[in-house]
């Protein structure tokens, strides 16, 4: 009976998408509810709609990682092209890249750790657990 009720929950998760609830911020199980705290990039305790329980959510420093290397890249060539092709001052080139990097970090951070989430979710990754439970090297 319980695991019937748990796969209709995950059948539910599946049917929504984890990169349309990535990029709009929505809760991974329902799609509907924030994922964020208001005005912040903390993920929020639990759903406000469905009651969803996102404390176990764990997206680590991947989000991290992918948008340094992203807004590196688009920083430079944003740089290259203003500085190099447009001829723009140096420190007008340099308040528009700073501008860049700020407010798209903060953006992509949080497409980037609520689609991690919703991936998780999605496809039910956890710690590997032995199936028998015992320790097969012990
Ligand atoms: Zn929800």
């Amino acid at each position: 009976m319980q695991n019937k009720e748990k796969e209709a929950g995950r059948e539910q998760s599946r049917s929504v998408s984890p990169y349309r609830a990535g990029f709009l911020g929505r809760c991974p199980k329902c799609g509907e509810g924030a994922f964020f705290k208001p005005m912040s990039l903390d993920i929020r305790d639990t759903c406000d709609v469905c009651g969803f329980d996102l404390r176990a959510a764990d997206p680590g420093d991947g989000a991290q990682v992918f948008v340094i290397l992203i807004m590196g890249a688009i920083a430079a060539l944003v740089g290259f092209i203003l500085i190099g092709g447009m001829h723009m001052p140096p420190w007008l080139a340099m308040t528009i890249i700073f501008a860049l990097i700020l407010f798209g970090s903060i953006w992509m951070l949080r497409v980037f750790k609520a689609t991690l989430v919703a991936l998780q979710f999605h496809h039910d990754a956890a710690e590997g657990r032995l199936t028998d439970g015992e320790d097969k090297d012990a």
